[in-house]
């Protein structure tokens, strides 16, 4: 008589056996992609050949990244409670090398000394579960030169009250991106850094729905749910209120050319996006 274990290991050869002659295998579903449930803006694909427009998805978010940019042209995250515990800030920046090979994979010594930060799309603070989680938004792909007060005021006082409102039983789904040429750091201004391989974008964006926790949640964006659209000078000139930057969906759409929460019935879509957020700013 066959040990126990022995029978069990037999019994699952078998299965496996039976389960790789098997002419009809189960369909796959589609993977789905939570930080995309409002949309992809840009129709990104994970084609290597779409190398303006390239689709890089990761357990904590998702991006579209610009090759010849070096940023990415948005990035889209959920934030909820779950994501945020207690994992320290790793600071860990550096290479993404996830890029399709060949691609050149852009450093944080690209950065060092051009007057910009390298500011984050997804916030540290938004991906403190693990230690893997906050690690995941020091790479490069997830980072634009930001002019240092556009990060450390105006983006942090926005990135801040996103997680006061999910202190406030909310989720949020937030979309950052970028767009034009040409910004002014510390050390004035610039298009390029590290010899033209990363762009120093003009404007930088932010849209953020933000729902009462629960599910379905495209389904249940309506015309009442609050969108706050931001749209900030890439420059150290900035103003840290953030609320005095903001605009609809459609002017960031019009800018952009995307089609943002495309995942949002058209009806609801077309009311949302063309109000002007007035809540309130912290
Ligand atoms: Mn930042
Ligand atoms: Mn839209």
């Amino acid at each position: 008589m066959l040990h126990p274990v022995s029978r069990l290991t037999a019994l699952l050869a078998v299965a496996l056996l039976f389960g790789a002659c098997s002419e009809t295998p189960e369909p796959t579903p589609a993977p789905v992609d939570e930080h995309l449930t409002l949309g992809n803006p840009s129709g990104a694909t994970a084609d290597p050949a779409q190398f303006r427009n390239f689709l890089l998805p990761k357990p904590q978010f998702t991006l579209s990244y610009h090759r010849d940019r070096g940023i990415p042209n948005w990035v889209s995250w959920h934030l909820t409670r779950d994501w945020l515990g207690s994992a320290a800030r790793q600071d860990d920046f550096r290479a993404d090398n996830s890029l399709p090979a060949g691609w050149h994979q852009v450093t944080t010594g690209s950065y060092t000394g051009s007057g910009f930060d390298r500011g984050h799309n997804c916030p540290s603070a938004d991906r403190t579960r693990t230690v893997a989680d906050n690690s995941a938004t020091f790479l490069m792909t997830n980072m634009i030169p930001q002019a240092p007060n556009n990060n450390q005021r105006t983006w942090a006082g926005l990135e801040e009250y996103c997680r006061t409102l999910v202190g406030q039983g909310n989720e949020l789904y937030v979309m950052m991106g970028n767009y034009g040429t040409g910004g002014n750091g510390t050390n004035g201004d610039l298009s390029t850094l590290d010899q033209g391989r990363v762009t120093v974008p003009a404007r930088i964006w932010k849209v953020v729905v933000v729902l009462p926790t629960g599910d379905n949640d495209a389904g249940r964006v309506s015309s009442s749910t609050r969108v706050i659209a931001v749209d900030t000078p890439n420059r150290n000139s900035v103003s840290a209120d953030w609320g005095s930057y903001r605009t609809t969906v459609d002017a960031i759409e019009q800018a952009t050319g995307y089609d943002l929460l495309s995942a949002v019935s058209s009806g609801v879509q077309t009311t949302i996006e063309a109000r002007v957020d007035n809540g309130p700013t912290q």
